[in-house]
């Protein structure tokens, strides 16, 4: 039975939120809370799921401020590739750049590395280390869904930005190249911000790539 998947938007920038539940066991795995878990608590209270990992694909402000207030609700443990410690702890540099309050901060329960599973109502969640929007850029690629969860690191008719601090585009390009390319061509691609694309459809037409 395919995961139940609801996609919200949150936060000043859009930061498009992923819900994954699994109808049967009712557990739950959250993909970037970046903001709005009132909007995340009430999807899941819909479902009534119950979140069992929070997992999120960079320190960007945008994709992690909420995570802290969703854990705290939740219980359940953050994951995050350990290079983006760093912007983490500088939380509030990147809340000033946008003009909002500082959230508050949590520690990281579980690094997220290449090669890391997580699993989900049978559904393997793996997580693909792609530097270069930042250093701890991670991609979630989820096979039996045929879906990709790509944070900032792949858009529909784009890529990330490579400008900000830790960025390097051409480690971004070698990531998209080496680990999501890869990918089936009917692979569905989450990005962080805006529309869904597939791997087919950028592969022929991202005129970044
Ligand atoms: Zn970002």
């Amino acid at each position: 039975m395919p995961l139940i998947h609801e996609i919200l938007p949150v936060g000043l920038l859009h930061c498009n939120c992923s819900i994954f539940g699994d109808e049967e066991s009712k557990d739950a795995i959250v993909i970037d809370p970046g903001d709005d878990i009132a909007g995340i608590q009430a999807i899941l209270d819909g479902h009534q799921l119950k979140v069992k990992a929070i997992v999120i694909t960079h320190a960007h402000i945008d994709h992690i401020g909420g995570a802290a207030k969703l854990k705290a609700i939740t219980g359940a443990p953050v994951y995050m590739n350990e290079n983006d410690q760093p912007l983490y702890d500088h939380l509030d540099t990147q809340a000033t750049w946008l003009g909002m309050e500082t959230p508050s901060r949590t520690e990281i329960d579980m690094p997220a590395r290449e090669g890391d599973k997580l699993t989900l109502g049978g559904a393997d969640f793996q997580i693909l280390h792609t530097p270069g929007h930042t250093q701890g850029s991670i991609s979630v690629w989820i096979p039996a869904e045929n879906k990709l969860i790509a944070g900032d690191t792949l858009f529909r008719d784009s890529i990330g930005r490579s400008d900000l601090p830790g960025g390097n585009g051409r480690q971004l390009l070698q990531s998209i190249a080496d680990k999501l390319l890869v990918l089936p061509d009917e692979a569905v691609v989450f990005p962080g911000h805006g529309p869904t694309t597939t791997i087919g459809r950028e592969r022929a037409v991202n005129p970044f790539l």
